[in-house]
């Protein structure tokens, strides 16, 4: 039942973001989905959506009201579309977490991640200086993007990055600039929005908002690459800016990015990889999905998976909700919000 509620899941949520993007058309995905939902609920003894309509209502309800036992494949409280905002952003981390590889990653990203994995030796340091170009610049000229590009001395890494940004040249009426992030804000429905889910909104005020001037041609992240990689990355920076302050030695992205973060100490070195989801129970599906092996990388000692802390103000306990969902083969996990990790330094345990 789980692998039917979540298949069908996927077709629906799929096919929606296909219709978003091209709404002449119902996308044949879209059906496929809803003739697998109406058949697990008939088959529940529960009434179905005869119709688009019926379907697009229900897709609004909160899937707790859907008469199907969604418990730990998706969040109950979550609907999986809102009226004149689209598909939600729990929906689209949920199709995230199950098509795109590894990491969660932004395609875009996790061809630079192999890529320079893939290099004989790999290629640690231009890695580095990628990501964190990303970071800084989720806005950015095509002066500045063309001569970092120059400066990486590498054709198809410079390549590679390009493919993560989009021209909004044409469209800066459109946007604003996100005083969180730098990123662009969008208005939809009652305001102005940064990315489906908003998370800078809900952490940072806005008063005043301002327009990019339209000198030269000027291009932002793909939102994949904007959600998946910058937003979290934030927050990588922040964690590493805060314990180089205090005298850590930390390196970024170590290991072409195996972890996030690793902090020498001197009798041994600890690994945080930082998880950026916005609901515990689909952090903890993304590892309850992965293979043995896959989660290897986190089962030697000293390797912590850390909760950003705003996520923590939104779902108090996130780390903890997250442990309690681990399937056995991934309770291992050592599951912290970012607080700990000073106690973790200073305890020099690995627990
Ligand atoms: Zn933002």
């Amino acid at each position: 039942m789980r692998e039917e509620l979540r298949d069908c899941l996927l077709n629906l949520i799929e096919g929606l973001k296909r219709w978003e993007e091209n709404p002449n058309e119902v996308p044949a995905i879209l059906r496929k989905g809803h003739k697998k939902l109406v058949k697990l609920l008939l088959h529940e003894g529960k009434k179905a959506p005869v119709d688009l309509p019926a379907l697009i209502a229900l897709l609004q309800l909160p899937v707790s009201k859907w008469g199907l036992p969604f418990e730990g494949v998706y969040p109950l409280e979550a609907p999986v579309l809102v009226p004149n905002l689209g598909v939600s952003h729990h929906a689209l981390e949920f199709l995230a977490i199950h098509e795109s590889a590894e990491e969660a990653q932004a395609k875009e990203v996790w061809a630079i991640v192999q890529y320079c994995r893939g290099a004989e030796p790999p290629l640690e340091e231009k890695y580095r200086r990628v990501r964190t170009f990303l970071i800084r610049n989720p806005v950015v000229s095509a002066m500045k993007l063309m001569s970092f590009r120059t400066e990486l001395q590498d054709v198809e890494l410079s390549k590679l990055l390009g493919v993560c940004y989009e021209e909004i040249t044409e469209d800066l009426d459109r946007y604003r600039i996100c005083p969180r992030c730098g990123w662009t804000l969008e208005y939809r429905r009652d305001g102005w929005r940064c990315g489906a889910d908003d998370l800078c909104g809900s952490l940072v005020s806005r008063k005043e908002l301002e327009k990019w001037e339209p000198t030269g041609n000027l291009l932002r992240l793909k939102p994949g690459v904007y959600r998946y990689t910058m937003l979290p990355g934030l927050a990588e920076l922040e964690v590493e800016e805060a314990l180089t302050t205090k005298g850590y030695k930390v390196t970024l992205f170590p290991q072409v990015d195996r972890y996030d973060l690793a902090i020498h100490l001197g009798s041994h070195t600890v690994y945080l990889d930082m998880k950026d989801f916005s609901h515990p129970l689909t952090l903890a599906n993304y590892f309850n999905r992965m293979q043995v092996y896959e989660l290897e990388k986190y089962r030697e000692d000293h390797i912590y998976v850390v909760i950003p802390q705003y996520r923590n103000k939104v779902y108090p306990g996130f780390a903890r909700l997250v442990s309690n969902a681990l399937l056995p083969h991934a309770r291992y996990l050592r599951v912290i919000n970012e607080k700990e990790i000073q106690a973790i330094l200073e305890g020099g345990t690995n627990e």
